[in-house]
């Protein structure tokens, strides 16, 4: 039985103060409904997902309710993926790497799994992070900027991995924190303000897991806890969702959203034949993108996914904030 996707919808908070919240979308338990157009009341357009987040929603609540389980399962070897799906400026690197007073998903993974893994005595746990950005359908390493247009692999040993991708073996979170400080300056280097190269590509934090059981003498008890176990946690900032005028998006525009379109469709189509229950063991597209590709080992089969859809309260964004939805409906 493979493991069901978790489906959430976030709402931030509006950014210009002449739009209020709450007059063009209405989110009532896990629900979110189109409550108003230009000014005139509709109803049918409405949505429920496994947890729909109003604008009053932290990052620490989001965890708790849509990560925690993945990133507890992962200490214990089972793979793992998080997404942030959205339009640009709805919010999913607020998400994943939250402010200064709420940190983000990724913070908050990060210290819970060394603190779970400080209370597991019988093992010893060896930790290796990563960060990289698919730009274009181009794998470029974070952590290393000399490291680009990296390729995938396969082999029998490492299954598909990212051939020369600088992995870095971490024992704390203060550690991690650093290294990925290091990754966000690589990640917005050259990009001006209107093309914001960080909202066009996707980034992968990942972090492998590996566990041994700890010697435990001459019991000669070949328990479970004998065994290595290796896990795969992914943490994904995708690129923004939104669909780009073809009129009026020429050159590195228009290519970049054409890579975005492509991976995100992937994307949905990979998630949705996997939540798709009937047909499980159907063909799953994972060599579509770079990026389904990339994490086809934690996704799918016993992995744990969940996805956070952020969507953008003002009127102006509602068909983008519809195109999300559907996205998210797509996935449950
Ligand atoms: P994206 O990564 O989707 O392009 P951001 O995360 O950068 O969007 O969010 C756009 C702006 O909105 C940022 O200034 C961010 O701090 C703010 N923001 C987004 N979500 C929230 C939220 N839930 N609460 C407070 N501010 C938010
Ligand atoms: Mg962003």
């Amino acid at each position: 039985m493979a493991e069901k996707i978790c489906v959430a919808v976030r709402v931030r908070p509006p950014i210009s103060q002449e739009t209020s919240f709450g007059t063009f979308w209405r989110v009532e338990d896990n629900r979110i409904s189109l409550h108003k157009l230009h000014g005139t009341p509709i109803s049918g357009l409405s949505y429920a997902f496994d947890h729909v987040f109003d604008e009053s929603c932290s990052n620490s609540k989001v965890y708790e309710l849509l990560t925690e389980d993945i990133i507890h399962a992962a200490v214990d070897g089972f793979n793992g993926t998080a997404f942030a799906y959205g339009q640009t400026s709805s919010g999913k690197t607020f998400t994943m790497n939250g402010s200064s007073n709420d940190p983000g998903i990724i913070h908050r993974a990060v210290n819970d799994i060394f603190q779970k893994i400080q209370m597991i005595s019988d093992r010893e746990f060896l930790i290796r992070v990563s960060y990289m950005e698919i730009y274009n359908e181009e794998i470029n390493d974070l952590f290393s900027v000399e490291n680009q247009k990296l390729q995938i692999h396969e082999s029998l040993e490492r299954g598909i991995f990212v051939a020369g991708l600088r992995e870095e073996i971490v024992n704390n979170a203060e550690q991690v924190m650093k290294l990925l400080e290091s990754g966000e300056v690589n990640r917005h280097f050259g990009e001006t303000n209107m093309n914001a190269r960080s909202s066009r590509s996707h980034t992968i934090f990942r972090m492998v897991i590996e566990s041994k059981g700890k010697d435990t003498g001459s019991s000669g008890d070949y328990s479970s806890s004998d065994a290595v176990r290796v896990s795969v946690l992914n943490l994904v900032d995708l690129a923004g969702s939104e669909r780009i005028a073809k009129t009026r998006a020429g050159g590195v525009r228009l290519k970049e959203g054409k890579y975005i379109n492509k991976s995100l469709m992937a994307l949905g189509n990979v998630i949705n034949k996997l939540s798709d229950g009937a047909k499980q063991r159907a063909h799953i597209p994972y060599r579509d993108s770079k990026l389904t590709r990339i994490l086809q080992p934690a996704l799918g089969g016993n992995a744990k996914t969940s996805i956070i859809c952020t969507v953008a309260p003002e009127e102006v964004h509602v068909e983008e904030t519809k195109g999300t939805l559907l996205f998210a409906s797509r996935a449950k």
